[in-house]
């Protein structure tokens, strides 16, 4: 062979190999369950099977450091960085923004987020939450709203930004603010059967009754995301006011519960959210045939599915803060913040 034709042949050879190199980073294990890929250091963060590895701790219980460029603990030492099955709790300063938007802008993800408004919480809550969520929610990325209202025709005018667009829904309201909270359950998870599953990559299901104030980026991703409540995050888990009567499906016995989560907010992939919302609403339905209603409602058996199934990403009170409560020194950025209750004027039943 001449010398063009092993330059050729050499040319060849190192393009295929950088094809198959970037093929093999391109992957997203978030997206797809059945990756069998294994071992690239800097992604290990966002793997299912490597999570679940974790659980077992002894030799792999420095994690944390190999989160390398993705994650760390370093900056925060003053806080929980990490749970007891190795679960990341992002925090201001734990996370590489530009490493994290370039992995994901490569991926083209659409993320999805769930709000619902009923009765007076449309006229008080829902244009503001939108605004700014138009805003701060998942600068940058493909967005999809999916706003469930009992009133289309009452939905605010506002002018969405490029890769942001929404789905609106009519549903059927209920009397007791009790039940409208509950039965979110159940509509999140028929909507992620009938359309949401093949329409996003990650969803995020929220309260209306609050207002980003920051960017609420890509870092907040993971399979099965939980947030921790503003007001109990400090708080030693007996106080926690979890159901404590047996009868209940949501009943967690004293001496047991990681952390006390806001029900204001829960995502991850839409597989996991659709077992999230089916199993809490499973509880729901049996409290009422055994005529009993957990404390906190919703939120009760979201803290029980929580404690069965570890979730693999835990938000600070950062991502959902009162500012009722101060602001402490640990709460470097607000990104989302509640807003004033006020149940007297939109609540039906008080
Ligand atoms: N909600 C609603 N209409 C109602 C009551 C509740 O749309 O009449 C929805 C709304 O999204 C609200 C969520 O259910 O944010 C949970 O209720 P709320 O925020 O009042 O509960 P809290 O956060 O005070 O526990
Ligand atoms: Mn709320």
């Amino acid at each position: 062979m001449n010398v063009k034709g092993k330059v050729i042949l050499l040319m060849l050879a190192v393009s295929t190999a950088v094809v198959v190199f970037l093929e093999y980073i391109n992957r997203n294990p978030e997206v797809d369950n059945n990756s069998s890929q294994k071992g690239w250091w800097f992604l290990s963060w966002f793997k299912d099977g490597e999570e679940k590895d974790l659980e077992v701790g002894g030799e792999q219980s420095n994690y944390p450091d190999s989160w390398g460029c993705m994650f760390t603990t370093r900056k925060r030492p003053e806080v929980v960085t990490v749970t007891g099955w190795q679960a990341p709790v992002v925090w201001e300063d734990t996370y590489n923004v530009a490493v994290l938007e370039s992995y994901y802008a490569r991926r083209r993800i659409t993320v999805g987020l769930t709000v619902f408004a009923t009765g007076r919480y449309i006229d008080h809550y829902l244009e503001e939450f939108i605004i700014s969520a138009n805003r701060y929610f998942m600068a940058g990325h493909n967005v999809i709203f999916y706003i469930m209202v009992d009133d289309v025709s009452k939905i605010p005018l506002i002018e969405l930004g490029p890769r942001r667009s929404f789905k609106v829904f009519e549903i059927k309201s209920e009397k007791r603010w009790q039940d409208i909270s509950m039965m979110r359950m159940n509509t999140i998870a028929e909507h992620i059967l009938a359309h949401i599953q093949h329409e996003v990559d990650f969803l995020f299901c929220m309260d209306v009754d609050q207002v980003f104030q920051d960017n609420f980026g890509v870092e907040t991703l993971g399979q099965l995301v939980a947030q921790l409540q503003a007001w109990w995050y400090k708080a030693d888990p007996r106080e926690f006011t979890y159901e404590r009567r047996k009868q209940s499906a949501a009943y967690i016995p004293f001496g047991q519960g990681d952390f006390y989560y806001h029900a204001a907010i829960f995502g991850g992939t839409p597989s996991q959210v659709l077992n999230l919302t089916q199993a809490c609403f499973r509880g729901i339905l049996q409290d009422k045939k055994n005529n009993i209603e957990a404390k906190w409602h919703d939120e009760s058996h979201l803290n029980k599915y929580f404690l069965l199934n570890k979730p693999t990403k835990i938000l600070s009170p950062e991502y959902c803060w009162d500012y009722h409560i101060g602001l402490p020194s640990e709460i470097r950025n607000v990104k989302l913040s509640w807003q004033t209750k006020e149940y007297n004027l939109v609540r039906n039943n008080v």
